[in-house]
């Protein structure tokens, strides 16, 4: 989305809160101005004493008869709501229908606004949005651990390539995407980007497990599996456009792999087709320096300012690592609208570099973070990736300002949308988007005591202090078992493709 398109965004949220105010009578908004002494009061209060306030009966509930049918209501001790301008409940809720988010406030006046057929109740939790993971290759869970500790170029032609052309199948990636799924949701993410073949059988899985993904079909100028040619890559990923065009929680994209591994040739064509979609287009752009050599050579030029000469760059871009970017790069890509999806665990485990976020940032770049696949860092969790973006940028400019824990968070919630252009669906937890949102349990000793939510979530909290992830409304984890998908089945798999994936590279049968 362009900037008019942000703005357009900005406005609507604007008006969805204007409406939602006309909606509350006079008699609610009594209501709400007793609660907001209770508001002030639970602020002040500890955080485990503001969850207990969210329990207390509402005084001048409405009568059943004028409440609004919801499906759900989520109460939490605060509810984060990362919109534009960072509103927190403390205590919060969260009111659900039809997959939507129809109002967020505190539990109290919605209670005396809605009736809901379920309530969800985590009175030790923060609610926030879904994380969004803005680069992986779901897939590859299966070959978490195969090669560690090599350059890039020796890791993939050495191990990746040849396990992948040995294995890479439909069943694989099913079974993979399965595996990364329910890694996912125990950990809190709600929406990935994926990159990788047979992306129809990814889309499969990811609807499967009721993510919501922006999945793309990879081009290289080499045979892949699923595709030998540049016009067999052309009718495979077109139909799988065709298949998946207008799914609710699956957005099929183009992903040429990166500017060292496509031609302008397939660059273009991959361009056209996206365009002819309105599809997102994903690659991967400056992750290694001796990507930028390879460009000089052939080109004179970087791969940035290569790709902007050939016309492939706009606004649907979304742009894995960025790591060896110049200040000229980076002026080319705000000047179109890319995003950029930042995975500082990857870029640190294969030694690509420091990615100059900070800079991207402040040219108005959208940087989200990402994980890249589990077999470059070794896995999908977006806690580790706030955590080490945080402070990679800080030990590398030598400067424990840069990157502050809130703006880590946005990073992974409204600015990895806004970097996928998904902005106006979800990111953050305002009236109209999509009810994707997370709850994170803070009653472990090491969460306790907490003086600043932002700071907690990026320095403190694990994966497994998620207790709830859903998507468009639907309870994926509760807390104790992945609802959508059998889980013992799912790791029965992941070990049968271990075996024989060991067997395919002649290594061994079992872990060293
Ligand atoms: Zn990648």
């Amino acid at each position: 989305m362009n900037r008019a398109g942000r703005a357009a965004v900005n406005a609507s949220d604007s008006s969805r809160r204007e409406a939602f105010e006309e909606d509350l009578s006079s008699k609610v908004k009594n209501v709400l101005a007793s609660l907001l002494v209770a508001t002030i009061a639970c602020l002040a209060a500890p955080p485990l004493a503001a969850a207990d306030a969210s329990h207390a009966p509402s005084k001048k509930s409405a009568s059943s008869s004028s409440l609004s049918p919801v499906d759900t209501l989520v109460t939490a001790a605060h509810v984060l709501t990362m919109d534009a301008t960072d509103r927190v409940f403390s205590p919060g809720a969260v009111a659900i229908r039809n997959g939507a988010i129809v109002a967020v406030g505190p539990p109290s006046s919605l209670s005396s606004l809605y009736s809901p057929k379920q309530r969800i109740s985590r009175p030790h939790s923060v609610v926030m949005p879904g994380l969004i993971n803005t680069h992986t290759h779901a897939a590859m869970d299966l070959l978490r651990g195969i090669a560690d500790d090599l350059p890039l170029m020796d890791w993939l032609k050495k191990f990746i390539f040849p396990a992948e052309a040995r294995n890479v199948s439909p069943a694989f990636v099913k079974a993979g995407t399965l595996l990364a799924c329910a890694e996912m949701v125990r950990g809190g993410t709600t929406t990935f980007a994926d990159m990788y073949y047979y992306e129809s059988d990814v889309a499969s899985a990811v609807d499967q497990c009721g993510m919501r993904g922006v999945l793309g079909e990879t081009w290289l100028d080499f045979p892949v599996p699923d595709h030998k040619d540049l016009a067999e890559s052309i009718a495979v990923t077109r139909a799988f456009l065709e298949k998946w065009r207008n799914h609710p929680r699956i957005i099929a994209a183009v992903a040429p792999h990166a500017p060292y591994t496509n031609s302008k040739e397939s660059l273009q064509a991959a361009k056209a087709l996206a365009d002819e979609f309105h599809a997102p287009l994903l690659i991967h752009l400056s992750e290694t320096r001796d990507e930028q050599r390879q460009l000089a050579e052939k080109y004179g030029t970087t791969p940035t300012s290569w790709l902007e000469s050939i016309g492939f760059l706009g606004p649907n871009v979304l742009a894995a690592h960025c790591v060896w970017c110049n200040a000229d790069d980076l002026r080319i890509l705000s000047e179109r609208h890319v995003g950029l999806a930042h995975n500082p665990e990857s870029n640190m485990k294969l030694g690509d570099g420091v990615a100059p976020v900070v800079a991207a940032r402040r040219v108005g770049i959208a940087v989200g973070l990402g994980t890249d696949g589990a077999a470059s860092n070794n896995d999908l969790d977006m806690w580790e990736s706030m955590d080490f973006a945080g402070k990679l940028a800080k030990v590398s400019s030598g400067d424990p300002t840069v990157l502050p824990a809130k703006d880590l968070v946005r990073m992974a919630t409204i600015e990895g949308a806004r970097a996928m252009k998904l902005d106006d669906r979800i990111g953050s937890l305002e009236m109209g988007k999509r009810a994707d949102l997370v709850a994170v349990d803070l009653v472990r000793a090491g969460t306790q005591p907490v003086w600043d939510l932002y700071s907690t979530l990026v320095y403190v909290v694990k994966e497994s202090d998620v207790s709830l992830t859903m998507v468009e409304g639907r309870v994926l984890w509760d807390g104790r078992r992945v609802t959508s998908l059998d889980e013992a089945k799912v790791i029965r798999d992941a070990g049968a493709w271990r075996a024989k994936v060991a067997a395919s590279l002649a290594a061994p049968a079992a872990p060293k």
